[in-house]
């Protein structure tokens, strides 16, 4: 692998973490630290107070955790921990995190708190002695209020995401909750912004504090097509496929952030087909010659990568990079999508961002001084279209080889035996290669932004088009002569190339259908039957069924994959 100059990254042991904490941070597969976790654990360690600026996304979470957990005394049961957080969601999700790290510890208590939980069950949790509170301003107040939260053997206390409390509303209480909390305490606040009222919390209730801002290097942002997809944490392995499945040949470089999500999702498309391989920091050097070596015959096509162990990686061909989980940095992103147009060839970046992330994206948008468009999730429809595609293109490639003699003996035998024309025996053959799924799914055109039928009317659908022939009049004459149906009731009809729409009133759809199960038009059978609209019945599988299309725009017989037009 060639090297390419990169800075050393710190270890996490070299942050002078203990062994149990190290050990919690391999299971969960963090493989180095983040910029502000190599800023801020020393610091932090060292009993520095510290204003940290550092948004959601980061790996602020574990920037705290850390030190404070590793300066819990475990054998003294009381409060020593405190963090405030703006939401419920945050104080759970901090408190989870702080579960994870604190695995390998003896013994840790941690409580959430938060208003909407019953106040006994939080009671009895705390009568039981837990040595870290994360929870909400509001609750942590009543509780320090009726005397059931002591702050006495407090040692550290973390503000986090300051500014979002102060959005809220709370920072009076936070003030409060400060005052509450014994003068030798250590302090560390963070916030993405700093608004002056954080400053004024900060200057009367921090000692001497550091201040952490990860400063950007100038970066050049290369010129890539970058596009972001805005989905949901579970839609991510749907998404990913689809994109892959839409690509063009070339090689694709996918990022998650920890070793074990990276492992996980290489198996996740290995199971799935896909040529798709893990790199990340647990790899020998000699298997991560082999894996570019995989990659450079083309062997490989995937590579789920961390950060780190992408760093370095030159393969000419990786035209996309996929940023499955999103970076803890708007550098890191730099980095990241750098790893293709490669030698001046064309490339494309996805960025996929959940509704928690939108921050990080707006800062990714700062730092490299352009908006990152959105795409739409590619349909199955597209998916199977590029197949389709694929398809064709592999059967003239090997068409093109010639030494197809025995193939055509075998096909000529096959036509003879049953009595089929050639032509019926590579139907069934192209039939058995793509699957009756693909093929139908290539045939429904993007559903989106659908408008219903009219009131009253309902769309069939007709699988012939243009391609043999067909005409909007011999829609409406066979409608017409026979289903009776009188051809000025017939609504819009669009004619595409291997199929049509056609609205009817509903009240003639069934007499329709049964009466033109069996027609032809231009003598070919046109299995008619009604379009699946967006609202398709639950739980009943759509693929097969025709959807019907944008109105009037021509179906796409050839899809150019998701940033990359
Ligand atoms: P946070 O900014 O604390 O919300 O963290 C964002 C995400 O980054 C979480 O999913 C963490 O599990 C993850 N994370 C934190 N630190 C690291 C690290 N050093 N390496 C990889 N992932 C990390």
């Amino acid at each position: 692998m060639e090297s390419e100059p990169t800075t050393p990254t710190e270890s996490f042991a070299q942050l002078g973490l203990c062994a149990p904490l190290l050990r919690a941070l391999g299971d969960v597969g963090y493989e180095v630290p983040t910029p502000i976790q190599a800023r801020t654990i020393p610091l932090l360690l060292a009993g520095r107070d510290l204003i940290g600026q550092a948004q959601t996304g980061t790996g602020k979470t574990a920037a705290f955790a850390l030190p404070m957990l590793q300066m819990l005394d475990p054998d003294l049961g009381r409060v020593q921990g405190l963090v405030l957080t703006p939401t419920r969601e945050l104080a759970l999700q901090v408190a989870e995190a702080v579960h994870t790290y604190a695995r390998y510890l003896k013994r840790v208590g941690v409580l959430p708190v938060y208003g909407g939980q019953p106040f006994h069950t939080q009671l009895k949790r705390l009568q039981q002695g837990v040595q870290v509170v994360i929870g909400t301003p509001g609750r942590v107040m009543d509780h320090l209020r009726r005397g059931s939260l002591n702050l006495g053997a407090l040692r550290m206390v973390v503000l986090d995401e300051a500014d979002e409390m102060l959005r809220m509303g709370f920072i009076d209480d936070v003030d409060w909750i400060l005052s509450q909390a014994p003068e030798g305490r250590q302090t560390a606040l963070f916030s993405a912004t700093m608004p002056p009222p954080i400053r004024r919390v900060a200057k009367g209730h921090l000692r001497d504090p550091e201040t952490v801002q990860l400063a950007h290097r100038n970066l050049t942002v290369p010129t890539v097509e970058q596009r972001c997809l805005n989905l949901s944490e579970g839609q991510k392995f749907d998404a990913l496929t689809r994109i892959l499945g839409t690509r063009e040949n070339d090689a694709v470089l996918v990022f998650a952030r920890t070793k074990l999500g990276c492992a996980e999702l290489a198996s996740k498309l290995q199971a799935q087909g896909w040529a798709a391989e893990a790199l990340h920091g647990d790899l020998s050097q000699a298997q991560r010659e082999a894996l570019v070596r995989r990659l450079r015959a083309r062997q490989a096509e995937i590579v789920v990568a961390t950060d780190v162990a992408a760093r370095g990686l030159d393969v000419e061909h990786i035209t996309h990079v996929i940023n499955y989980d999103i970076p803890y940095d708007a550098e890191a992103y730099v980095h990241r999508i750098g790893r293709t147009a490669r030698a001046g060839r064309a490339g494309a970046a996805v960025l996929f961002v959940t509704p928690r992330e939108r921050r990080m994206l707006q800062e990714i948008e700062r730092f490299i001084g352009n908006r990152i468009p959105p795409m739409k999730m590619p349909t199955k429809a597209d998916v199977a279209t590029r197949t389709v595609a694929l398809f064709k293109e592999n059967v003239a490639e090997t068409l093109g080889k010639g030494g197809m003699d025995l193939y055509l003996n075998l096909v000529e035998e096959m036509a003879q035996e049953g009595g089929f024309d050639m032509a019926e025996v590579a139907a069934a053959l192209a039939r058995l290669a793509l699957g009756d799924k693909t093929i139908e799914a290539s045939l429904e055109p993007e559903a989106a932004a659908v408008p219903e039928p009219e009131q009253g009317m309902v769309r069939l659908f007709l699988g012939a088009g243009t391609k043999v022939g067909v005409r909007p009049a011999d829609v409406v004459g066979a409608i017409a002569n026979e289903a009776g149906v009188p051809g000025k009731e017939i609504g819009s009809i669009d004619v595409y190339e291997r199929f049509t729409f056609v609205e009817v009133p509903a009240r003639y759809q069934a007499k329709i259908l049964k009466s033109m199960a069996q027609s032809t038009i231009r003598g070919r059978p046109i299995h008619i039957k009604p379009a699946a609209t967006e609202r398709g019945p639950r739980g009943k599988p759509r693929t097969g069924e025709a959807r019907p299309p944008r109105a009037k725009r021509a179906p796409k017989t050839k899809q150019s994959p998701p940033g990359n037009p």
